[in-house]
């Protein structure tokens, strides 16, 4: 099986993102109707849509495809053939609908069959509601969709209520061939319920765009004028809001900005209700001229949203959930169910593989927000749900997609313009740069050797046990129990952590001495411990390394293994215990060495026992023990090896 890891870091730059898959489905099969030649500006070459080509083809549509700019659709003006062979409708959700519909109009009996997923997923509204229009479809499987025949008797147009509480593609479909029916066509909805509607609204849109008269009166109910056919004319396909959700959320979860080109919020897509919700979450979402832009917040807010008339999106925003500080709720989705697969159940699965709890209910997904991890993520054929936990790659390290290649489906370049905008945390600069990450206990000298390794290679030092120290010193100062994990966490999220040119910043406050204290040294170590506080401070120094090129000295306790768990040189620095409790007591100047060693002992026992990121050596890292070296030669040996692997 294939396997593709996720490139991780976080979003930068800009990206132009493939034409609408739903435009570009209605498009051609509305193309493909009408009267003349039509061209598509800028359509959405993909699975999907290939098979809604080839399924026209079939039917005697002749659809020029070569060039990527423009495809020329020549209209049957309604006179379809009958096809030689069943119809494969593959994976295509919309092309099982939509051509299903239009093989009503073809003067004989078309059998359409598709993926064995495709046969699950039921058509039964769709078959009611032709049948009620007076076409003849019979069932030719076991279950509720695919294999079908259709054909033999010429559908009508008149007054029919549809069933359109598990998907707007059935009434998209039906409304699409209304115009070329004798007769009005009158849609209601048993119990006026009508799902995804914007959809419709999109495909009543296009429809008018080729020359038909349809529109959505309160009820609502549909009108459809018959017999007055489509007219060719150029079409040009809008961006794919379903599929610009994924680099937004990227941008939201990595912490990151990125400016997709061509999202219009005048669009009818309803994935944009997505770009509300992030910006509820705490992300910056500014529309532009030439579309849109998203920069992700340190930390998201916990979201509960009605996400039902956008679906596809919800998915992805489930995801977004899982980096959230809280409690989510994506609900009233139960459709998700009955896509390419059940997308709550494998939701849930999948985000518990990267360490996210969440439960699911009939129509809704609770997901608990907390610090993913690596992990490889099943896709079950869905494009959607590789798409959605290769975003989450971006932000956590040791992602893995089985079988990326579904991604096809919608997007088959999704994986290359992700990395295209992923600015790697390891990635070097030009001028070759590197991450050098330096761990070890107290006292092993990582302090005085990572600034001098920091000096010599030009790279700017970041010291991060400076952040715990922060996060202790807003505890102590709060007077918080730091014991009281809540209380800590409650205290810390009140407050921005930032660190320049050496010198650690709480809300812009120095604090460089403050954090040197006894009292906040002896209580680090049970702050750094508490799983949240860790991933705040995590964040906060992945975004200041990004932002200096993803290019620095960086020292601390796990760095190797969870912060830059892809750095280019990893260092584990250690002492034999006497020399570093000595080390400790001549820097601070105490007297007491067996005090201080009993101190440093205390530390690093919790620091090495806690459950999350405790210290150790990362498996490749160059364990260095210092204790007979001088700052120097260590500081020599790491430069050395830097160098190696800079020009190497
Ligand atoms: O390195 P320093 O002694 O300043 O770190 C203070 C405390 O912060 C350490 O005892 C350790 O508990 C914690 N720390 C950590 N992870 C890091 C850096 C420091 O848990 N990356």
């Amino acid at each position: 099986m294939t396997v593709y890891e996720v490139r991780y870091g976080r979003v930068a730059g800009s990206l132009e993102i493939p034409g609408s898959r739903s435009v570009t489905n209605r498009a051609l099969l509305i193309a493909s109707l009408a009267h003349g030649p039509s061209s598509l500006l800028r359509p959405l070459e993909a699975e999907d849509t290939a098979v809604m080509r080839s399924c026209l083809r079939a039917l005697g549509v002749e659809i020029a495809d070569g060039d990527p700019e423009a495809w020329i659709v020549e209209g049957s003006g309604g006179l379809l053939s009958v096809p030689d062979a069943p119809l494969n409708v593959g994976a295509s959700g919309t092309t099982a609908r939509f051509i299903t519909a239009v093989s009503a109009l073809v003067p004989g009996r078309v059998v359409i069959d598709g993926s064995p997923r495709m046969r699950l997923r039921p058509i039964t509204d769709l078959i009611a509601a032709l049948r009620d229009l007076g076409a003849e479809i019979d069932i030719l499987g076991e279950g509720e969709g695919p294999p079908l025949a259709v054909g033999g008797q010429t559908p009508a147009g008149r007054s029919i209520t549809m069933d359109a509480t598990r998907s707007s593609q059935y009434v998209s479909a039906v409304a699409m061939i209304a115009p070329l029916l004798d007769g009005d066509t009158e849609i209601r909805f048993s119990g006026d319920v009508l799902v995804s509607r914007p959809y419709v609204e999109m495909t009543l849109d296009v429809m008018a765009a080729y020359g038909a008269e349809a529109e959505m009166r309160p009820g609502p109910v549909i009108h459809i004028r018959g017999s007055t056919g489509y007219r060719g004319i150029e079409y040009a396909i809008e961006p794919d809001v379903s599929a610009a959700v994924y680099p937004a959320a990227a941008a939201a979860v990595s912490g990151g900005t990125i400016e997709i080109v061509g999202v219009d919020f005048r669009s009818r897509q309803p994935d944009l209700l997505f770009f509300d919700v992030l910006a509820e979450m705490g992300c910056s979402v500014d529309w532009t001229q030439s579309g849109v832009r998203v920069s992700g917040p340190v930390r998201l807010a916990p979201v509960s949203r009605d996400m039902n008339s956008a679906p596809d999106a919800a998915l992805m925003l489930a995801v977004v959930c899982g980096f959230a500080d809280g409690v989510s709720t994506v609900a009233n989705i139960g459709n998700l169910r009955i896509k390419e697969s059940d997308r709550l159940t494998a939701l849930q699965e999948q985000l518990a593989v990267i360490g996210i709890k969440a439960q699911t209910t009939a129509d809704s997904i609770t997901v608990e927000g907390g610090s993913p991890h690596g992990g490889e993520i099943a896709t079950y054929d869905d494009h959607r749900i590789a798409m959605a936990f290769a975003v989450a790659g971006v932000a956590t390290p040791g992602v893995r997609i089985q079988d990326p290649g579904c991604v096809a489906k919608t997007w088959p370049g999704f994986f290359a313009a992700l990395e295209s905008v992923t600015v790697s945390a390891t990635m070097v600069r030009l001028d070759m740069g590197i991450i050098v990450a330096i761990d070890g206990p107290g006292g092993s000298g990582k302090t005085t050797v990572s600034r001098a390794v920091g000096e010599r290679l030009e790279l700017p030092h970041l010291d991060t046990g400076a952040f715990y120290r922060a996060a202790t010193l807003v505890a102590i100062e709060a007077s918080v129990d730091v014991q009281d994990a809540p209380a800590v966490i409650e205290e810390v999220s009140r407050h921005r952590f930032g660190y320049a040119d050496g010198r650690m910043l709480i809300d812009d406050r120095d604090v460089s001495s403050e954090i040197r204290t006894e009292a906040v040294t002896r209580a680090a170590s049970p702050v750094s411990a508490i799983p949240e506080v860790r991933r705040i401070m995590v964040a906060q120094q992945r975004a200041w390394v990004a932002a200096q090129g993803a290019s620095a000295v960086v020292e601390g306790r796990d760095i190797g293994t969870v912060v830059f768990p892809d750095a280019g040189l990893k260092v584990y620095l250690t002492a034999r215990p006497e020399v570093r409790a000595a080390r400790r007591a001549s820097e601070q100047g105490h007297e007491d060495v067996t005090r201080v060693a009993s101190d440093l002992h205390r530390r690093d026992t919790i620091d090495s026992t806690r459950a999350d990121s405790p210290l150790t050596a990362a498996d490749d890292a160059v364990i260095l023990d210092t204790s007979d070296l001088t700052i120097d030669e260590v500081v020599d040996r790491i430069v050395a090896t830097a160098k190696e692997r800079q020009t190497g």
